[in-house]
């Protein structure tokens, strides 16, 4: 967030990018390899799209509390929007009014994640989808946003444990989808074009991030 302002990006539910894919699997040659692709893209077709169950994370150890679906864009993502970006975010507040906003469908943004200052983290939106966050319609698409409880303009918020639990979330997501570990990719809201967003501001310290989030991904790669 940043600020208290609402956010709008003007994104809004679209038809599946799906019709585009009718042909493929029918010019694959073998069957074998035809139900391998058909596999991968049954889902593609109108209508359908990837199982979700209640209350799954994408994070192991987040708590699931859903955003309200006005906040997001069902998508199905990597496979319609590739994700090369995160987006660090402070909420400007606490996380319980946080989580209140997110769940309003008046609010028009939401972050998939939010971290506490005790390093709990809450899933709110899925990966898969599209969350409001970034206040940039294809940053948005292209980014996993997450929330960090706190003041932009107060250091004390970001604490040991925050770092700690957001370092091992960011790390994850890097890992998933292939996403390097540098400032041109884990970007603060601030840095998303077109926004007017501070956060995470002068505090946030990105080179003790950056390296935390470095190790997370050497301990796991090992
Ligand atoms: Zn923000």
């Amino acid at each position: 967030m940043g600020d208290r302002k609402v956010m709008k990006d003007g994104d809004r539910r679209l038809g599946r990018r799906a019709l585009i894919v009718g042909g493929t699997a029918a010019a694959v040659g073998t069957a074998a390899l035809a139900r391998e692709e058909l596999a991968h893209l049954w889902w593609r077709l109108p209508g359908v799209e990837k199982p979700r169950v209640e209350g799954a994370v994408d994070f192991r150890g987040a708590h699931w509390t859903a955003a309200s679906p006005a906040n997001l864009r069902r998508a199905n993502r990597p496979d319609d929007y590739r994700i090369d970006r995160v987006v660090v975010h402070v909420t400007q507040g606490g996380y319980r009014s946080a989580v209140k906003v997110f769940q309003d469908p008046a609010h028009g943004a939401a972050a998939h994640y939010i971290v506490r200052a005790n390093g709990q983290v809450t899933q709110m939106i899925r990966e898969l989808d599209v969350a409001f966050h970034a206040g940039n319609r294809r940053f948005n698409e292209r980014s996993v946003g997450i929330e960090h409880e706190g003041y932009v303009e107060r250091a004390t918020s970001f604490t040991d444990a925050m770092y700690a639990a957001s370092a091992r979330l960011t790390a994850g997501i890097c890992g998933r989808y292939g996403i390097p570990v540098d400032r041109e990719h884990i970007i603060g809201h601030n840095k998303v074009p077109g926004t007017d967003h501070t956060d995470p501001g002068p505090h946030w310290d990105w080179d003790r991030y950056l390296r935390l989030v470095r190790r997370e991904r050497t301990a796991t790669a090992a």
